[in-house]
């Protein structure tokens, strides 16, 4: 998919799921590159409440790919309070411990953001256009 079709699809869909998550008062940036690994990627900084999203053009087909991706990387931003915890325990790691703190912060943070998108998806079987719906109440 072209970067210009990715950012269209995005730009119609962030802000319902902006709301949906209550990102507010976070300021995200939204990019669209080639990454080396994944579809998509999500940096944040709790302290200032910003982040930065880019999703990879190449690794998309379809809308409903680009909706996921989104919406995975957005839970990202929800779920970035864990963040604050990771940062507290970090000065007190040895550097081999921070490793394994790190690998082990990156794969719950990856569970938690993977089964609340199939509890929404498969779970409790809503499409985008129900979320969108439900959204914008
Ligand atoms: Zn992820």
């Amino acid at each position: 998919m072209t970067p210009d079709r990715v950012q269209q699809i995005v730009e119609t869909h962030y802000p319902w799921m902006y709301r949906a998550l209550r990102l507010a008062p976070w300021d995200i940036a939204l990019d669209y590159w080639s990454l080396p690994v994944g579809r998509g990627e999500c940096e944040t900084d709790s302290a200032h409440r910003t982040a930065a999203i880019i999703l990879d053009p190449d690794e998309h087909d379809t809308a409903d790919e680009v909706l996921m991706t989104l919406l995975h990387e957005l839970l990202h931003v929800r779920f970035a309070v864990l963040d604050v915890y990771h940062e507290a325990v970090s000065p007190l790691l040895t550097p081999r411990e921070q490793e394994a703190v790190d690998s082990l912060y990156m794969l719950a943070t990856e569970q938690i953001v993977g089964e609340t998108l199939r509890l929404l998806r498969e779970g409790l079987g809503l499409s985008f256009s129900t979320m969108r719906k439900a959204a914008q109440k």
